[in-house]
């Protein structure tokens, strides 16, 4: 069994999404995981702030342009009028339940509930087109084995046990369509991964059915060194360990959800992520396997808030790590990157929600102070007992910039640099000219 996961470019249309039942009528079993079409999720968050605001004549004229676009994607799609009907009647279905919350209240449960149709429409939608060109397929709902724990967490024993169940309601079938980014939470209420969760979804579900392989189909053709969306001259990498990969994701490179490379990992499930508009590129493999030594890749994470602690008194005496931990911890608040000094320890947030709580509590033990709009350059590659000068070559690419905090030897696969926001996007440049453009002429 094989998981192939295509992103909202790759349904983007009606033409897409009739690319994509090509791409996957060889007959091999196989579970295809859908993301909503491109734009609608952006959509449907803009939906949502406008109910907050209970502005909602502007909500429906919004529901209403949205519904148009659905209507076109109905006739462009299906050639018989019985299709187009069923079609039709199941967007308005969808549609007349958005509407329904311009009523009531209007809470973060109603949100998730319509940031979910986004993916319930595209599969529905695909999965008749299906049926009309006479391939078998069975839909299977996310939301009766995709679940999240308390702690946002996946819930992969429930999500194994169930999807299980799912699959072996139809022993007969082979392609099997589901829905990305949705999934219950710990209280039955319908939830999603996070924005960019289809590749997460796809992850969880390779590694719950034990896929041979997870695939994660978009618009470009791999896991490129750097962001293409900043830096020209990007190219894509064709082999990446889990680890590198992963750090990657987790550092910005929005090809792949921050936490889809761990269930693969943890099954040993080697991940392709490949182009739907270029569907014979070789793509990007993530596997076991670490390729050569040197840097790959580069990838940026904004949004990032630093915290130093400066302390004369008792810094690096046992005990006063833990002590700050565990102020990050009584907040549910991951840690970043973390440098220490013999008088001042800085570490790095990406939620900033509690800040003024984990701030006032680190005031008991030293001076704090909080720079916002940072970024973390993580530079991925092979860098252990590194000789090729990799620290040399990213040091005089950005002589120029001002560096906040660095962080080497935490992984083998990571060096990570903290700047200011404002300097991101020179600093990447900087960085594809000074270590990829020269490996490239010496190779
Ligand atoms: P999908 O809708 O298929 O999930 P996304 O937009 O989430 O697609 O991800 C693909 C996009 O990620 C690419 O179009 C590209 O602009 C962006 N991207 C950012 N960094 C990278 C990178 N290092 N390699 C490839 N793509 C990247
Ligand atoms: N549709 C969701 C989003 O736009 C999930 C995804 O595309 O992966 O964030
Ligand atoms: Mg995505």
């Amino acid at each position: 069994m094989k998981v192939l996961k295509f992103g909202g470019t790759s349904v983007g249309s009606a033409e897409r999404m009739k690319a994509v039942a090509d791409l996957i009528n060889d007959g091999s079993p196989k579970i295809v995981v859908l993301s909503a079409m491109s734009g609608t999720t952006n959509q449907l968050v803009q939906i949502a702030e406008t109910l907050y605001q209970n502005a909602n004549q502007e909500a429906n004229a919004l529901i209403d342009a949205l519904h148009d676009k659905y209507k076109q994607v109905v006739e462009a799609l299906y050639l018989t009028d019985d299709k187009k009907k069923q079609a039709l009647e199941l967007i308005s279905h969808h549609f007349d339940h958005i509407r329904s919350f311009t009523l009531d209240l209007f809470t973060i449960y109603e949100e998730r509930a319509v940031l979910a149709q986004g993916e319930l429409l595209s599969t529905a939608l695909f999965q008749f087109f299906l049926e009309e060109q006479g391939i078998p397929s069975v839909l299977l709902p996310a939301l009766n084995f995709m679940k999240i724990d308390e702690n946002e967490e996946p819930d992969t024993a429930y999500i194994s046990k169930n999807l299980k169940l799912e699959l072996e309601k139809h022993p007969d079938a082979t392609l099997f369509i589901t829905q990305g980014y949705i999934c219950r939470n710990a209280f039955g209420e319908v939830d999603n991964l996070k924005r960019g969760g289809s590749d997460y979804s796809a992850s969880l579900i390779g590694a719950a059915a034990d896929a041979s392989e997870i695939q994660i189909w978009t618009d470009i053709d791999g896991m490129h060194n750097n962001d293409p969306r900043i830096v020209k001259n990007t190219f894509p990498i064709a082999e990446l360990s889990f680890d590198e990969a992963a750090e990657l994701a987790y550092f910005g490179a929005k090809i792949l959800h921050p936490s889809s490379v761990q269930p693969a990992k943890q099954k040993n499930i080697p991940v392709r992520l490949l182009n739907t508009m270029q569907p014979q590129a070789q793509g990007t493999t993530i596997s076991a396997q670490t390729g050569k030594g040197g840097i790959k890749a580069v990838a940026a994470k904004d949004g990032i808030t630093a915290i130093k602690i400066k302390s004369g008194r008792m810094l690096l005496a046992y005990g006063f790590l833990r002590s700050v931990f565990e102020v990050f911890e009584r907040y549910k608040t991951p840690i970043d990157m973390i440098t220490t000094s013999e008088v001042a320890v800085s570490l790095t947030i990406d939620n900033p929600k509690f800040l003024a709580e984990i701030t006032r509590e680190l005031q008991e033990y030293g001076q704090v102070e909080v720079d916002q709009d940072q970024t973390i350059i993580c530079i991925v590659g092979d860098f252990i007992a590194d000789r090729s000068g990799s620290g040399l070559k990213i040091f005089k690419a950005l002589r120029d910039i001002p560096l906040r905090m660095i962080s080497y030897g935490g992984s083998k696969n990571n060096i990570s640099l903290l700047i200011n926001t404002t300097d991101k996007e020179r600093s990447l440049v900087l960085l594809n000219e000074g270590i990829f453009e020269r490996n490239n002429s010496n190779a």
